[in-house]
């Protein structure tokens, strides 16, 4: 499993750290963006073999303080640190976008994600410099790759509207998570299925497995003399099919159905 280590930065009392009244009657808190986004990733994330750790408070009512963080996620033994922000600004300068953070080199994921969240979101950084080397405590602090990311500006009137949608959380979100798994080159978890179990199948053996081999070999033209009624039990007429088969296919023709045959039978191979 990889661990991704996540914080929503600050906490919900955190003071100055809201979106522009002008933008926003309510001037939502940044750790409540911060929270959604965290959510969503740590929502997406289920589809990967990824555990998560919230290393701020979730209920965003206590301040994690900034050595907690690199503290907890260091313990955990993270493999990856992300800092959820949104930019506070200097009220109201021209522009906003997106700005990435990392620390350690390579900056591989610094600029995947930056790039993956721009390409979701148009939110293209035009204030700052959108991908910035700096030693944030959190990525100065943890042993392990890390990224900060900053998802807007929230006194940007080009930005505001944008990051306060539960739709933009979603997007930069999910950028977000893919980026990650593209970089650490994880897989989707595979689909719910139906194992079905299947033996080395020879001379003398019976059963449903039995059964399903030769309705394989019938269907890929291999049927020979196995007789229908008599599906179910391995025989000399179902060994002279494993082995047609087997040529027919290149296979060492030993009448044996194992991990070869199988394969080819079941179309799991080649
Ligand atoms: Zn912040």
């Amino acid at each position: 499993m990889f661990k991704l280590a996540i914080d929503a930065g600050h906490y919900l009392k955190t003071a100055g750290r809201r979106v522009s009244k002008k933008f926003d009657s309510n001037q939502t808190r940044e750790w409540v963006l911060n929270d959604r986004v965290a959510r969503y990733i740590a929502q997406y994330a289920g589809d990967y073999p990824i555990e998560i750790l919230r290393v701020d408070d979730t209920t965003g009512k206590t301040l994690v303080g900034l050595q907690a963080r690199c503290d907890r996620a260091n313990r955990w033994e993270a493999d990856f640190y992300l800092s959820v922000h949104h930019n506070g600004g200097i009220a109201g300068g021209k522009g906003g976008g997106i700005v990435a953070y990392g620390y350690k080199k390579p900056f591989t994921y610094r600029d995947e994600l930056y790039n993956a969240c721009v390409a979701a979101t148009g939110l293209r950084g035009n204030r700052a410099k959108p991908l910035v080397s700096k030693g944030f405590h959190v990525l100065k602090h943890t042993g392990m790759m890390g990224v900060l990311m900053e998802y807007g500006f929230m006194d940007s009137a080009t930005d505001a509207p944008v990051i306060l949608t539960e739709e933009y959380a979603q997007k930069v979100a999910k950028a977000t998570l893919e980026a990650i798994v593209r970089v650490a080159g994880l897989e989707k978890k595979k689909e719910d299925c139906c194992n079905v179990e299947v033996r080395i199948l020879k001379n003398g053996a019976s059963g449903a497995d039995v059964r399903a081999m030769q309705l394989l070999l019938a269907a890929n033209g291999c049927k020979g003399k196995m007789d229908e009624k008599k599906y179910g039990s391995f025989g000399s007429k179902t060994e002279a099919a494993v082995k047609q088969y087997q040529k027919k296919m290149g296979l060492e023709a030993d009448g044996v159905c194992g991990g070869k045959t199988w394969g080819a039978l079941l179309g799991v191979t080649g």
